[in-house]
């Protein structure tokens, strides 16, 4: 038997510090049981690394302009526009969208703590958010979301059960994705059109199944916050366009508020996704 060293290169190597970072937080909050595999899953998480790994928005075909009707809301400038529109092109996994303005993307996971403080705070500072729940998570309290879909949060799909979806059948995979999406269209009036994976851990499979759920990108991420306090990637603190991580939370409001006071002192502020990302992105099949 030949023991070969695992190959990897420095995306792969970045994949797996990024996915432990969100594998903690989502562990911690997790119900399921995790699969009794040998294979730590950052590591099998950088192994089963997508063509389309996460990283920047990168356009599969070429970038669709922003309309120029004047009926048309204005577009902050975005430059390249990422789409997935290409015939039979599988969804882009981001961790960032490519922007030129100082903005963040924050998004909040699972959904275990439900603070009522924190829905007040949302609307109180308009702070746009985009959430991937898991159904597991929020399925004995739908409006407490509803609360914060009424302050401007967009509720997109992270699963029902929060598995290790790259261990999972095609057939498994999707029932995941598809029944979590057509659950949140019924309970929040739009079905999902964007993912992030339990763990970000994806595989071929994944990125089909996400597709034919009708998901436009699956999300990563390029900061994880704990506790309030945010974990870079990447040197230099943030950068325009960059998708923050962070987990419903004991202590959510404080340690959001400390989250927002840094993201302020770096002279960021957060942005609606759908502000940046072409329409494409959100059109419901
Ligand atoms: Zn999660």
């Amino acid at each position: 038997m030949v023991l070969r060293p695992p190959a990897r290169t420095a995306t792969a190597t970045v994949l797996a510090v990024l996915a432990v970072g969100g594998l903690a937080a989502c562990r911690a909050h997790s119900a399921a049981p995790r699969s009794a595999g040998t294979t730590p899953p950052a590591a099998a998480a950088a192994r089963h690394r997508p063509s389309n790994a996460p990283g920047d928005a990168t356009p599969s075909a070429t970038a669709s302009a922003p309309s120029s009707s004047p009926s048309a809301p204005p577009r902050p400038s975005v430059s390249p526009l990422p789409t997935s529109q290409a015939a039979g092109a599988l969804p882009p996994v981001i961790g960032r969208i490519p922007v030129n303005d100082k903005v963040v993307f924050i998004t909040i996971d699972d959904g275990w703590e439900k603070d009522a403080d924190f829905v007040r705070l949302v609307q109180q500072r308009k702070i746009p958010l985009t959430l991937f729940l898991a159904n597991m998570a929020i399925k004995k309290d739908y409006a407490y979301f509803r609360g914060l879909q009424q302050a401007g949060a967009v509720v997109e799909d992270h699963t029902m059960t929060h598995p290790y979806l790259p261990k999972l059948s095609y057939a498994r995979q999707k029932q995941e994705i598809c029944t979590a999406a057509d659950i949140y269209a019924k309970q929040y009036g739009a079905r999902p059109t964007l993912f992030r994976a339990p763990y970000g851990a994806t595989n071929h499979t994944t990125l089909r199944a996400a597709k034919d759920c009708g998901i436009k990108a699956v999300f990563f991420w390029r900061e994880v916050v704990s506790n309030g306090r945010i974990a870079y990637q990447l040197p230099g603190g943030l950068h325009p366009g960059d998708i923050v991580l962070v987990h419903f939370n004991p202590n959510m409001t404080a340690d959001f508020k400390r989250m927002l006071h840094t993201i302020q002192k770096q002279g960021f502020r957060p942005a609606a996704v759908k502000d940046y990302l072409p329409a494409t992105y959100f059109q419901q099949r």
